[in-house]
């Protein structure tokens, strides 16, 4: 089985080929890091128009890469959500133009699913059921994986996401936006005090799984605020105690972040071995998860009860379209793809997207335990 994948949920365009026993035979990723550092963040319009200008040629180079021609694909998968509709399109229209060309079945890919399962290509011995803290741009998720397919959400946000927090934090210090905040965030917090500031934990009252992260943005805003870091000044033209008190608040931020997942994962591992008691893997994956401090800080709390931490490498853990063709792949192997399209779809074609996305059921059990 050979699988291109496509993946546009966000602002990065990127497409793989993966073999069937998990080799990758091509990874490209154009990233939308100019048009980022101008806007600020992600403005959906310019997203969109990023894909598309880019999105023939990413596909053109993972087959090139692979040395493989679209006649020798499988299938092709795609993230179909959750993520930005307008965005989402593009990807999509790409695969089933592909695929309605070369007569391919497609793959409908879940992005956070993909996160997750990517561990699997990475871990040979990682087998259903385990957990999974998913950590990035716009989620915060930790579910039990029961099967393919079948996910229960043990904890998600009740606002922002961790990754939203390290990007503001990244974005109100000065720092360079030419990449996205938490690398740059995660650099610079080595040169700091991470007890210097005290920020608190947030939730910490709560008995349940979910997760928190608006409060602590505000912590760091105000903290930034009262020590009159002037975000336009670059931290690279700044002066030694100037970098010094902004090393030390990306420390702080960092450290109470994290503890904030530690203990949520602490509690959430008890959860889910009430539910599955055969579990013996804690994937973490997700953009968050190629910070160092964040894999140091989890193996620890994971090695505690007795389970395995898998980290993806950091290059599958952000977005990328390995993961999206080996989520294609798992589904295919199992009979779950759709035929192919037609060979022309009109421009205003309704394809099947979904912006919003749950992956799996809410745990109801949760909300009495959490008393
Ligand atoms: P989602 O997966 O929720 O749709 P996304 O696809 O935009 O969001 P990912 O590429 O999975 O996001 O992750 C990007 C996020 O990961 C950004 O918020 C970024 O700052 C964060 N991130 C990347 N590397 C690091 C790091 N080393 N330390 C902390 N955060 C990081
Ligand atoms: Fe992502």
């Amino acid at each position: 089985l050979v699988v291109l994948g496509i993946e546009t949920s966000c602002d990065d365009t990127a497409a793989a080929v993966v073999r069937g026993n998990g080799e990758i035979l091509s990874q490209v990723i154009s990233s939308q890091a100019e048009l980022l550092a101008q806007y600020g963040g992600v403005a959906p319009k310019q997203a969109e128009e990023a894909h598309s200008r880019v999105i023939d040629k990413v596909v053109q180079d993972a087959l090139d890469r692979a040395n493989v021609t679209e006649k020798d694909l499988s299938a092709v998968a795609v993230t179909i959500g959750p993520g930005l509709g307008l965005c989402l399109r593009v990807g999509v229209q790409k695969a089933r133009r592909v695929a309605g060309a070369f007569n391919l079945p497609i793959v409908g890919v879940h992005h956070m699913e993909a996160h997750a399962l990517v561990a699997r290509l990475v871990e040979h011995e990682l087998s259903f059921p385990f957990m999974a803290l998913l950590i990035s741009g716009g989620h915060n998720i930790i579910v039990l994986a029961h099967k393919l397919g079948q996910y229960t959400q043990l904890g998600t946000t009740v606002d922002d996401a961790i990754g939203e927090a390290f990007d503001k934090t990244a974005k109100w210090l000065g720092l360079d936006m030419r990449r996205s905040g938490g690398p740059a965030v995660e650099e610079l917090a080595l040169e700091g005090d991470s007890k210097s500031v005290m920020f608190n934990v947030p939730m910490k009252n709560h008995k349940d799984c979910n997760f928190s992260y608006a409060g602590l943005k505000t912590q760091v805003r105000l903290a930034i605020a009262a020590r009159e870091i002037d975000a336009k000044c670059p931290v690279s033209s700044a002066t030694k105690a100037d970098r010094r008190n902004r090393a030390d608040i990306a420390a702080s931020f960092q450290r109470v972040a994290v503890l904030h997942l530690e203990e949520k994962c602490e509690r959430a591992i008890d959860w889910a071995l009430k539910l599955e008691p055969s579990i013996k893997h804690m994937v973490v994956s997700g953009g968050v998860a190629s910070n160092q401090y964040v894999r140091f800080r989890l193996n620890n709390i994971v090695e505690n009860k007795n389970l395995k931490l898998v980290c993806p490498p950091p290059s599958l853990c952000t977005d990328n379209g390995v993961m999206v063709a080996w989520t294609g792949l798992e589904h295919f192997r199992v009979g779950r793809f759709d035929p192919p399209p037609p060979a022309m779809e009109p421009d205003d074609f309704m394809y099947d997207i979904r912006p919003r996305w749950p992956l799996g059921e809410e745990y109801a059990q949760g909300r009495s335990e959490a008393r």
